[in-house]
């Protein structure tokens, strides 16, 4: 039988009792009022002692009751133990997974949805000064105060780490990086990376000594090659065929090391605002054009130029340049007699790009995602015999990049490929036509 039944019953049986005496002594309804009254009573009662027990949070055994209330006390009495049980196990895991990002190597915060400070670990107590005794609650902004760690933190994007120097030394370097989880919070984690960073400074100072030192002996070598080359048709005569190797050889390390140059002054040097000017693309292509024309000429390409004559940016001019003219040269060098170049330069409602479209060989779509590294050629003998370095689509990519722009590449084997760089909108310059022409 349920508790509920059985209780029932022993009302309907108390109930019973007090008609019988009623009857008895002729006082049915006062016996059965004083029934009710002394069940209601006992309910009354049993209500008191629970709420008695519940207030008292630290009292973990129930009191004592019969009928339903001892199957409430019961019932209750092993929800609390259950969620007792609960409780501690929560706070063991809580407990370990503090225990293991306390330890952790990694400077670890945890900041809530207003940006305020939960909860630190020991490494970010080094690494970013922050002591829990007095910066829990505050808002990380007030604490780590550096433009670049402001601007991050507002951005909301954080795809991409943050590389900052610590707020404790500026020659500590850190890689910081936000991470959101669970409801609006966020988890900030600060990785020591000075000592790469420093290894990645003497790579750079590396490949820049070395160049600096090759040049001059380079430059040497290769004007006294110049100057035998002219006695070929008298007593250098046998030396023809050497010469002419030897020079385009010399000529070849020479490009390199004028491109490793460039690259470690790309990497070394940081963009400064003030080496940006007004670039007036449309006359660049012009030139280019024709330089391109130049170039390819026992080709005969032909070279198409759409331009929008109004279309400017703001950036570097030589970088940009070099740029446009690593892509064109290659749209030359990689496509064989006869074929098409179309250099196109136009805007949309995403900004500005360069595209240069070409009928050549194409490259097998492998390759693609490796074409920017130094040094990488689809065919290392075709690209050195036609004077390539492997570093113009690194350099391509970089100078891209300090002017916030974008490289696609789009390619298909022996139909062509097409190169395109995508500026921003804020790097759009736009000027009047007649200007244009005069140039
Ligand atoms: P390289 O001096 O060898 O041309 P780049 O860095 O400019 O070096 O280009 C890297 C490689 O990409 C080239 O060796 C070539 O294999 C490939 N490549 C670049 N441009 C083109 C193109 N327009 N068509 C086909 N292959 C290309």
């Amino acid at each position: 039988m349920s508790p509920l039944s059985k209780e029932i019953w022993r009302l309907i049986v108390l109930l019973g009792l007090a008609s019988v005496i009623g009857f008895v002594i002729s006082e049915l309804l006062a016996c059965l009022l004083i029934a009710l009254a002394i069940y209601l009573g006992w309910h009354i009662y049993n209500i008191h002692r629970l709420a008695k027990w519940l207030n008292k949070p630290g009292k973990f055994h129930p009191p004592e009751g019969q009928g339903i209330w001892a199957e409430i006390f019961d019932r209750i009495y092993h929800l609390q133990k259950k969620n007792r049980n609960r409780k501690k196990k929560l706070a063991k895991y809580i407990t370990r997974f503090k225990e293991s990002t306390a330890a952790m190597p990694d400077a670890t915060v945890v900041l809530n949805q207003y940006d305020q400070i939960e909860w630190v670990n020991k490494a970010a107590q080094d690494a970013l000064g922050l002591q829990p005794s007095k910066d829990i609650g505050q808002h990380i902004s007030n604490l780590m105060r550096h433009p670049r760690f402001l601007n991050y933190l507002n951005r909301r994007d954080y795809s991409t780490p943050l590389e900052m120097p610590s707020p404790v030394s500026e020659h500590q370097q850190l890689n910081v990086r936000i991470i959101p989880y669970g409801q609006n919070q966020r988890l900030l984690i600060a990785r020591d990376v000075t000592r790469i960073k420093q290894l990645e400074q003497m790579r750079r100072d590396f490949v820049s000594n070395i160049s600096h030192e090759l040049r001059t002996p380079l430059t040497v070598i290769h004007g006294y090659l110049e100057s035998m080359q002219d006695e070929v048709d008298g007593p250098l005569d046998e030396w023809r065929d050497n010469l002419d190797m030897m020079l385009r050889q010399s000529a070849r390390m020479q490009n390199i090391v004028n491109d490793l140059l460039m690259l470690s002054r790309l990497e070394n040097e940081e963009l400064k605002p003030a080496a940006r000017e007004e670039v007036p693309v449309p006359s660049l292509l012009h030139s280019l054009r024709e330089e391109a024309q130049a170039l390819g000429n026992e080709k005969r390409h032909t070279l198409k130029l759409e331009c929008d004559p109004e279309l400017g940016l703001f950036g570097v001019h030589n970088e940009l340049y070099s740029v446009f003219s690593n892509l064109v040269f290659n749209a030359v060098r990689y496509t064989p007699d006869g074929g098409t170049i179309t250099l196109r330069w136009y805007r949309d409602d995403r900004g500005a790009h360069f595209e240069v479209q070409d009928t050549g060989i194409g490259i097998p779509p492998q390759h693609l995602p490796r074409l920017t590294e130094r040094f990488f050629r689809v065919d290392v003998g075709r690209s050195r015999e036609i004077g390539g370095t492997g570093l113009g689509l690194a350099i391509v990519k970089h100078i891209l990049e300090r002017h916030q722009a974008k490289l696609r590449i789009k390619s298909q084997v022996n139909r062509g490929s097409t190169f395109i760089c995508d500026f921003p909108a804020e790097s759009i310059v736009t000027y009047p036509q007649q200007s244009v022409i005069k140039l």
